[in-house]
């Protein structure tokens, strides 16, 4: 069924999703987000007058782009500051330097007040729907209200568009009318991807948007998502620490430590190739469907260093089993190691050899 409300979005139908994504040198096409050393810091003031006593260098120096119709999977420990990445790309946060080039133009200099477009063309799906979603609000309203303040539709127009948006992520027209606690988590969830929907964004950050749901659940909304991207053509940057659903819906798939991004490639390439020390003691940890197939666990020492006082050198070397002189004192830059296929470490021959 054509939807109105859906004019001028290309239906992707027959045309299959990208299936190997290279990198940004090689990109035939504009993607729809460009980030460039995109970095966040946050300052920690103290002291009598407040002063700048340290940073938190939660985001520094990361890149990537996403195509449409593309997921971009962005997988870390908790804390490795990819939700700020998220935040940032959406400008909910201002970034300290670096680019974010959405649709060709770039919107890191453009006052926050005056990005009432750049924000109808993407949007967020939070972990948490419940607590994004107004509790004395009835759902069908919460789902058409971005619509009413984009001055896009209103009155019967408005309602005919909820309901489309109700039905196309499996909720039913007559549950408009219920409040977010009447839904289960799921449902909940599912509001959030409405709402997300309403304004035909081209791309959406989604955060952790299965973390909160059972794991039926979960494979329920992960679905609904991958339906729409490709109905929709839709961007999607996944935000997840769980590589077992980001590998269910990425095409490619960046890992990040503490605010870098050491490794980036296509799904495939990154689950059996792994090029990053970091990445091997990820997957590791990823449970393997077929019992009588055991995968050696690499139990990393040690916690995540403070993203205040980021190590020197590779910020990985005070975890990583293969550390040696050069990595406690340069910086490994990220580097393309197969084709495609991007990773920041000094001793990768020698340990993939
Ligand atoms: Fe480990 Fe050194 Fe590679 Fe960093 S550069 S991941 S410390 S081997």
């Amino acid at each position: 069924m054509v939807i109105e409300w859906l004019a001028g979005k290309v239906i992707a139908c027959g045309v299959s999703m990208v299936e190997s994504i290279v990198g940004q040198s090689e990109q035939s096409r504009s993607p729809v987000l460009e980030i460039q050393d995109l970095a966040k810091h946050f300052p920690v003031r103290g002291g009598f007058l407040s002063r700048v006593s340290a940073n938190v260098y939660a985001v520094d120096g990361v890149s990537f782009s996403i195509q449409a119709g593309e997921t971009l999977g962005l997988v870390g420990e908790s804390g490795c500051g990819k939700s700020t990445v998220g935040k940032t790309v959406l400008r909910l946060l201002d970034p300290t330097a670096g680019r974010v080039i959405l649709n060709g133009e770039d919107i890191t200099k453009v006052p926050r007040e005056s990005l009432r477009e750049q924000r109808r063309q993407m949007q967020i799906v939070f972990q948490d729907p419940y607590s994004s979603l107004n509790p004395r609000m009835p759902s069908g309203k919460i789902v058409g209200e971005p619509l009413e303040n984009y001055g896009l539709k209103s009155g019967k127009a408005k309602d005919e568009a909820v309901v489309a948006l109700f039905e196309r992520v499996g909720l039913r027209a007559e549950q408009a009318a219920k409040y977010p606690h009447e839904f289960s988590g799921g449902q909940r969830q599912r509001l959030g991807i409405a709402r997300a929907l309403a304004l035909n964004p081209d791309l959406i950050v989604a955060d952790e948007p299965v973390s909160a749901l059972d794991v039926s659940v979960q494979a329920q909304v992960i679905n609904l998502l991958m339906d729409l991207q490709r109905e929709l053509n839709l961007a999607y940057l996944f935000i997840s620490h769980d590589l077992a659903v980001v590998e269910h819906i990425s095409h490619r798939i960046a890992v990040m430590y503490l605010g870098k991004i050491v490794e980036l490639t296509d799904k495939r390439s990154l689950f059996e190739a792994p090029q990053h020390p970091y990445t091997e003691a990820l997957l590791s940890a990823v449970p393997v469907p077929d019992p009588t197939q055991k995968r050696d666990r690499i139990i990393l020492r040690g916690d995540v260093p403070s993203p205040m006082n980021p190590p020197p050198g590779c910020t990985f070397h005070t975890r990583c089993p293969y550390v040696e002189d050069i990595c406690r004192v340069e910086v490994p830059p990220l580097q393309e190691v197969r084709p495609s296929h991007y990773a920041a470490c000094h001793l990768r021959e020698a340990i993939s050899s």
